[in-house]
């Protein structure tokens, strides 16, 4: 990966964060974690985030007790190559997501971007594009956009990934995975997703979701991507649910 920015991406980033900064200027900022005045991501979250390391599934980066392979990646590996979360989705990081669901805070956004890009970076993944995971149109109208721009569209700024938003569309609305088991979680995003406009044609791909807990809807996402000529597909969440979060274990 060509973690160089481009003069032309120096530029966009310039951009993007004086736009920020405008922002700031016309309606000071609270902290996307705990809500203190003054600052879009306070010292003290920083800190408090749990990012992810130590023994993790080598596929699907769970966090486990020992490395290798966890029980549900070895019944049945998932369509992308690697899953990664930077952090545990638990506060700051929990309230900072919620926060970008419900308001479309570019500041929180940038701030995430700006911590987690260290993160993918040693990862060495050798990807060229970026890709959210996309919303279905209802859920897109009703919102406005997608959240995981927010902090996507900085962060192919700052890595210098093509950020192609358009190459993978919802097929179908799909209900929310929260409370669902595994297996519940694999039918309910069984073909949700289609290629876009955009062919991904050859592109060595990052994913990329808010939360992830099986990785059942990033599976499927890179499904749909290999079948659009993708050649690789990495996936990568902002967080990860644990079990205790609200997988039904059956
Ligand atoms: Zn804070
Ligand atoms: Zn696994």
């Amino acid at each position: 990966m060509d973690f160089r920015l481009t003069i032309y991406n120096k530029w966009k980033y310039q951009v993007f964060h004086g736009s920020g900064v405008a922002l700031d200027w016309l309606f000071p900022p609270a902290c996307g974690g705990c809500g203190s005045p003054g600052t879009r991501w306070c010292p003290d979250c920083q800190k408090k985030v749990q990012v992810i390391f130590g023994p993790i599934c080598e596929a699907c980066g769970l966090p486990q007790v020992n490395s290798g392979l966890c029980e549900r990646c070895q019944q049945k590996p998932s369509a992308f190559k690697l899953l990664r979360s930077w952090a545990v989705f638990e506060n700051p990081v929990q309230a900072a997501l919620h926060r970008l669901k419900y308001r479309r805070d570019i500041g929180i956004g940038e701030a995430l971007s700006n911590q987690m890009s260290a993160f993918i970076r040693q990862l060495e993944w050798p990807v060229d594009t970026l890709i959210p995971i996309p919303l279905g149109k209802k859920r897109l109208r009703e919102r406005g956009y997608n959240q995981v721009a927010m902090v996507a569209i900085p962060l192919s700024i700052q890595l210098g990934l093509d950020y192609q938003p358009s190459a993978l569309v919802r097929a179908r609305e799909t209900r929310s995975q929260v409370g669902l088991s595994a297996g519940e979680r694999q039918e309910n995003v069984k073909n949700a997703f289609l290629a876009g406009r955009k062919k991904a044609n050859g592109r060595n791909i990052l994913l990329m979701d808010d939360v992830s807990t099986t990785g059942a809807t990033l599976s499927s996402a890179a499904e749909a991507l290999y079948a659009s000529g993708a050649r690789e597909v990495y996936a990568l969440t902002i967080a990860r649910a644990l079990p205790h979060h609200g997988l039904k274990i059956v």
